[in-house]
């Protein structure tokens, strides 16, 4: 079983919510209300393979609309399943909420390996995924993105199949090419904001940035940024792991030459760690930017890293987070530290309605300016509620979607 399934990802999400619902003195009912899913579709994917098919399972999750349209990212891997789903677009409704961008949350999914899977098989699964799903999906009602697996390239298809079906519409979909009514800057967005994260995180707590070591576990979209982003704001990168192995180097790894190398496996160094093993490396910030739940009660004891900064979804465990906060660890959640990605999705999104576009230049000081101001709301929040940055973080996003949830007499 892998490490994303030994725990419970929506459980976890809904422990969360409540006791920052019980902080904010909301009526059970209404937490009961904020931990369920608005609508939940899954679909059978029929792929051609030779000649037969494969048969693969898809989702749809709609958490809250509350707050505006639905909005989240789809997902290619092999471990995706219902519960997943629900916990990922659970945390989209408290992301959108957390930095105040007018969206609810969603997300989607496939269980399939992406790694194996051949570029016209890809776009044979997105196509389907978008016909069997348009009447839940539109610009004003429900807006994926990319996510592990899949890219730019597989949002043109989808946005291309949404048009065939509904006509000209490209704030369907967020994270496109920049060719094909995509923003500049978004691409970058997430990992960017978790390297701005870190630096704020290490600022606050009287660390120098400049030097500061950094490891990382991912080197896709998530974890290339975030090196690139903390390498220009003078952090040394010692340590970078794919789903292939990691590398290492204690004087710090060049980033740019690691870019050029399809995995990290052809990458030519003298040190390498395990994909896992990286997590351990002592180091002041950590950056786990791959899967779910890879910090958990099985290695959380040899964890060393003084800063957390959660790239991915749900990298830590209930449980784990318990004994590093214990343990004095500073852990930025992941609903402030992967912001990055939806608030650039927004940026791309209102472009596109208004059919104009933003230089990067523009789009890169929104995205700096709005991340410090979440982030410095939370720790404000954090202080005056005497709780960690993660409850923190839960309380101002709770509070603003039970707020219009209730504005909205959606209990009647
Ligand atoms: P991606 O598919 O681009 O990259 C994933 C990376 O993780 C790859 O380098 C892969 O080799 C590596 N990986 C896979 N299994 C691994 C393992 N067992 N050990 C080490 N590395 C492994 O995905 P991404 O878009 O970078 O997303 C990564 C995480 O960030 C996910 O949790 C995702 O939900 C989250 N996230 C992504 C975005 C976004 O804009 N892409 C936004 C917010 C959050």
């Amino acid at each position: 079983m892998s490490e994303s399934k030994v725990h419970n990802p929506f459980a976890e999400v809904n422990e969360k919510v409540a006791r920052a619902g019980e902080l904010l003195n909301l009526k059970p009912g209404v937490i009961s209300a904020l931990s369920s899913c608005e609508r939940e579709v899954v679909i059978s994917i029929p792929l051609r393979k030779n000649d037969d098919v494969e048969v693969l399972t898809g989702y749809r999750v709609q958490h809250s609309s509350a707050r505006g349209p639905r909005k989240g990212g789809i997902r290619f891997h092999q471990d995706v399943d219902l519960n997943e789903v629900r916990a990922l677009a659970s945390l989209m409704t408290w992301k959108t909420a957390l930095i105040d961008v007018p969206f609810g949350g969603a997300k989607g999914g496939v269980a399939v390996d992406a790694t194996k899977l051949t570029a016209i098989e890809k776009e044979e699964i997105i196509r389907r995924w978008t016909r069997s799903l348009v009447h839940v999906l539109g610009h004003h009602r429900d807006i994926p993105a990319p996510d592990m697996g899949t890219d730019s390239k597989t949002m043109a298809w989808l946005m291309d199949e949404f048009h065939r079906l509904e006509g000209f519409q490209p704030a369907c979909v967020t994270g496109k090419p920049v060719e094909l009514f995509g923003a500049p800057g978004r691409e970058e967005a997430t990992g960017r904001g978790v390297a701005r994260i870190a630096a704020a995180t290490l600022e606050q707590n009287d660390q120098k940035v400049k030097g500061a070591t950094v490891v990382i576990q991912g080197f896709g979209n998530v974890g290339k940024f975030a090196a690139l982003g903390c390498e220009e704001l003078g952090m040394t990168v010692i340590a970078i792991s794919d789903v292939t192995g990691g590398v290492f180097n204690k004087k710090g790894l060049d980033i740019k030459s690691l870019l050029s190398h399809p995995t990290l496996a052809d990458a030519q160094v003298t040190e390498r760690v395990g994909s896992s093993e990286v997590l351990e490396i002592e180091c002041d910030v950590l950056i786990p930017a791959a899967l779910g739940g890879v910090i958990n009660e099985e290695n959380v004891e040899r964890i060393k890293a003084d800063f957390i900064i959660e790239g991915a979804n749900q990298p830590i465990t209930s449980a784990a987070d318990r004994k590093l906060r214990e343990a004095g660890a500073i852990i930025v959640p992941d609903i402030l530290a992967n912001s990055g990605g939806v608030m650039g999705s927004y940026f791309e999104w209102t472009q596109n309605i208004q059919e104009f576009s933003w230089p990067i230049e523009k789009f890169r000081s929104e995205l700096d300016s709005r991340m410090e101001k979440a982030f410095s709301h939370t720790h404000k929040v954090s202080k005056k509620y005497k709780v960690d940055l993660r409850t923190a973080a839960f309380i101002v996003a709770v509070e603003r979607v039970a707020k219009a949830f209730e504005m909205r007499g959606s209990l009647v």
